[in-house]
């Protein structure tokens, strides 16, 4: 089958996913294998209910062999020791590596996950990105000397930790990955990851690329399983030091209950998120406004952990508003995945959808009002339309619980105070958006959001020098800029007494 070198149509997307060839096993000690047990699960392109591949089902014996080989590299130095500038040279070639197969790696996370492929071509370019800047970093950050007398020389060390694991979610397949594993790596330890059993196939396409870019064998190892088989296993292991998960929080809550139950490993959380937009009724584009706080929804079928799922509209303008985040959720209906023109995707599996419509039949008996969206689309392909609901008050479960789909709760403030404690009444604290022309109101607003992120007359700006992460139940991880890197680093204190 002839593949366009840059594929740019349905066809072209389609000749390519005819012909890929796809990596199914683990990637353990620098080899491809099956898992011990032998056993695989299966994926699926949830836009077709199509079979993609059967793949290799680690559990607790994978996980014990993965640890025992990261140890010994890191133990024997060849990545741990090595000086930052040449294991930046490494990852830089890895990134390269990247951008060179960008088409492919972006076309297994739309086909595993169902996302669009114009979505997935900016999450390669995401990481891409993150792992140059994390590689650029390395061998720029400084150690520290302390403040001392002349009768003694302190130092303040950076240090690797040793082993990490990472877990990840299905979402942003390759870009969660690469916002754990680049700085993890960087920072000089070896890696296992545990990709989400609902996207595993684009994590063993980099383990190809890690392995081609020449990391040392054990340094970066991938394990394609179930969360309560090998993700428990690596989160129970008395052999890692660290663990790194983005994913819910309840199974957030449950990690760190296996991190006390073993070796109190220290544990980075990106959990869920519900995040409030505010609009104030001074903003002058209202029309611009309306069409990000619709993307802010659906980009990414709404399975997006920083989602704008709350609106809330000051209530002069919250009627006319809503007509228009209507009208421009309407023009983002889903599409084929493969069509670089499609906005929305499929819906990750046949669970999520379930879970999806079963909070818009709540909004219905909840008693908020529908405006646009609902119901299922017809199949083959699990697919949901923008879904607005108005009248949404802080006591329905639409409006406090994350839905993780393409629905919009839509609530109306009457001033300043109440917008900024309506945002705040959540377990949450992920993200927050807030648009104005008030600098002054701004600036109060801001302070006042207990929120990781907020975003000021844009929705999800930012680029790999923000850090990245949340507050509250959305957990205590920063992923992105050098502040990561400091996350998978150890502070040693060397105090050198001296004659005087
Ligand atoms: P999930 O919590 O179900 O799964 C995440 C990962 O954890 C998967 O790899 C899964 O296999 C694993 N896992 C599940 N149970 C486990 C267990 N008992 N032990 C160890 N590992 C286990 O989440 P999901 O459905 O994959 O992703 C959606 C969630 O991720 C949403 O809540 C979303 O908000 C969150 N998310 C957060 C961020 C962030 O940066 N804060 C980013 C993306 C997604």
């Amino acid at each position: 089958m002839s593949r366009p070198d840059t594929p740019s149509t349905l066809a072209d997307w389609q000749a390519m996913a005819a012909g890929l060839t796809l990596e199914t096993r683990a990637f353990v000690d620098d080899t491809f294998v099956d898992a011990v047990s032998a056993e695989t699960f299966t994926t699926i392109n949830p836009a077709t209910g199509e079979t993609l591949a059967e793949v290799a089902s680690c559990d607790v014996a994978d996980a014990d062999l993965a640890v025992g080989h990261a140890r010994a590299a890191f133990d024997g130095g060849a990545w741990s020791r090595l000086a930052p500038g040449k294991r930046k040279r490494v990852l830089l070639r890895l990134a390269d590596l990247m951008e060179a197969n960008k088409h492919e790696l972006a076309l297994l996370d739309t086909l595993d996950m169902g996302k669009t492929v114009s979505s997935s071509l900016g999450d390669m370019a995401g990481a891409i990105a993150c792992f140059r800047y994390q590689a650029e970093c390395i061998d720029k950050l400084y150690g520290e000397v302390a403040p001392t007398g002349e009768e003694a020389l302190a130092l303040v060390l950076r240090e690797p930790m040793g082993v990490v694991a990472s877990i990840v979610p299905w979402n942003f397949p390759l870009m969660m990955t690469a916002w754990k594993v680049a700085p993890a790596l960087a920072a000089g330890n070896s890696v296992i990851l545990k990709p989400s059993e609902k996207s595993p196939l684009s994590a063993l396409r980099l383990a190809q690329l890690a392995r081609e870019a020449g990391l040392p064998r054990g340094v970066f190892q991938v394990l394609p399983g179930f969360g309560h088989t090998v993700g428990q296993a690596l989160a129970l292991s008395m052999g890692v030091d660290c663990l790194a998960f983005t994913g819910s929080t309840g199974v957030g809550k449950q990690l760190m209950q296996y991190a006390g139950q073993s070796n109190l490993k220290r544990l980075y959380l990106e959990c869920g998120g519900k995040s409030p937009n505010i609009v104030f009724a001074d903003c002058k584009n209202l029309d611009k406004v309306a069409k990000h706080a619709a993307a802010a929804i659906f980009h990414n079928q709404g399975e997006v952990c920083i989602a704008g799922s709350r609106l809330l509209v000051e209530n002069p303008v919250r009627e006319a508003f809503i007509d228009k985040v209507v009208a421009a959720a309407e023009r983002m209906q889903p599409g084929d995945p493969l069509d670089p023109g499609s906005f929305m995707g499929a819906i990750v599996d046949e669970a999520q959808y379930r879970r999806i419509l079963g909070y818009i039949q709540m909004g219905r008996e909840e008693g908020a009002r529908l405006r646009v969206g609902g119901e299922a689309l017809p199949g083959p392909g699990l697919f949901i339309p923008p879904t607005v609901f108005d009248g949404v008050t802080p006591e329905m479960a639409i409006g406090r619980e994350e839905i993780f789909g393409p629905v919009l709760s839509v609530f109306g403030f009457d001033s300043e105070e109440e917008a900024v404690a309506m945002a705040n009444d959540s377990v949450y604290g992920l993200a927050a958006g807030l648009w104005s022309q008030d600098i002054d109101r701004i600036m109060r607003v801001t302070r006042r959001l207990h929120s990781g992120q907020v975003f000021v007359n844009n929705w999800a700006g930012g680029d790999q020098t923000m850090p990245f992460g949340g507050v509250k139940q959305s957990g205590n991880g920063r992923d992105k800029s050098h502040h990561s890197l400091e996350e998978y680093s150890e502070l040693k204190a060397v105090w050198m007494s001296l004659a005087t």
